[in-house]
């Protein structure tokens, strides 16, 4: 078996020793002779299951206790419609910040509720920065103000948090959930596909503050209503339990290695080393503000675009896979979330200076 350094934006690499975990648990947890995934999800087993997945969770964000914990299905794409459905209480207005592709979805979605109010665009930067705070034009009634903490096809990332006073923070955090401390009380809701940090697709994570829920707008589904979620344990109907169980075992994986501050440290330098290699050369490149670089995905194009699909080639040689870049964006992307290994990252960069110095 070999194993490669995949660089995938999502679905993307889970921990090695949660795979193995779950490998050794495959046909027999704990004793019950039957698979997570043959379980009912309301058995005494996947109880447990579950409770421990929540309980870590909220130590490793120190989620305070009026915030409820949702593992809902339908993606972050779903959330798109389920913020606006629950959050608008009766307003109209809802504010969003453009700073990519993930924002322009979330944008048109909310658009079929509520009145949208674009506080700030990234346009004029080519969306390769984020508007000064101050330059944003917030909206005194709006229901919420939603944003995108890290575009995951631009590599573009806060690395500060909006203060919007009492106007509820929305953020969609799907690629950078989990990658470094976060205090959760500056927020009304985070939202999540489990795809890119958490574990595997199917699964959804929302982090809700309670007073936020319970009023939904007229005609709302109650799978898309979060006081049914809310109340009933995220098992109204039968969630996405195998899911649910694998990021339980990627967030005692991140527990054992000391915690979302520890993780921070660890992306900071794998990021830094690829933006080092990157901006150390003529032959790479990334149009990022520095700024506002991700830790997580970071895009980079050759000087010459014609040698692309060789560097895809003998990267992928390598066990270097998936850097195809966004259709939308070109060149190459690496995303590198917490289960990617330092070693990937060094071995990415090793690479691209030995393509360059034969191509370059
Ligand atoms: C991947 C991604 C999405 C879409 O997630 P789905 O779970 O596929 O709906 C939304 N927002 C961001 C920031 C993403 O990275």
């Amino acid at each position: 078996m070999t194993r490669v350094f995949n660089f995938s934006a999502g679905p993307a690499m889970l921990p090695e020793p949660v795979l193995e975990q779950a490998r050794d648990e495959m046909l027999d947890w704990n004793g019950t002779g039957m698979s997570v995934m043959e379980m009912s999800h309301r058995g005494k087993a996947f109880m447990s299951i579950a409770e421990s997945a929540e309980r870590d969770l909220r130590v490793l964000m120190g989620i305070p206790d009026n915030y409820k914990v949702l593992f809902l299905q339908g993606g972050a794409s779903a959330q798109f419609a389920m913020v606006p459905m629950n959050l608008l209480r009766g307003r109209t207005r809802v504010d969003y910040v453009n700073t990519g592709a993930w924002s322009r979805k979330a944008i048109a979605e909310a658009r079929r509720f509520a009145d949208v109010n674009v506080v700030a665009t990234g346009e004029d930067s080519g969306f390769n920065a984020i508007p000064a705070f101050e330059s944003w034009r917030c909206a005194d009634d709006a229901a919420y103000l939603h944003y995108t903490p890290n575009e995951t096809i631009g590599g573009v990332e806060f690395h500060w948090i909006p203060d919007t006073g009492d106007v509820p923070l929305v953020a969609d955090m799907s690629s950078t959930i989990l990658s470094r401390p976060v205090d959760v009380s500056r927020y009304g809701v985070i939202y999540a596909g489990a795809q890119k940090n958490i574990g595997p697709a199917g699964l959804t994570i929302a982090i809700v503050r309670e007073d936020l829920i319970g009023e939904t707008v007229s005609g709302t589904p109650t799978m898309f209503d979060y006081k049914t979620h809310a109340e009933s344990g995220s098992m109204y109907n039968t969630p996405p339990t195998y899911g649910w169980y694998l990021a339980g075992l990627v967030f005692k994986w991140l527990l054992d290695m000391g915690g979302l501050e520890a993780m921070a440290r660890i992306n900071r330098r794998k990021a830094e080393k690829l933006y080092a290699a990157i901006d150390g050369s003529d032959f790479y490149s990334n149009p990022v503000d520095p700024a506002c670089r991700s830790w997580m995905n970071v895009p980079f194009t050759l000087a010459n675009p014609e040698l692309d699909a060789e560097f895809l080639k003998e990267a992928a040689a390598l066990g270097l896979t998936t850097l195809k870049g966004h259709r939308s964006v070109g060149g190459m992307r690496a995303s590198i979330y917490n289960a990617m290994p330092e070693a990937g990252v060094s071995a990415l960069v090793d690479f691209m200076a030995e393509f360059e110095q034969r191509k370059g």
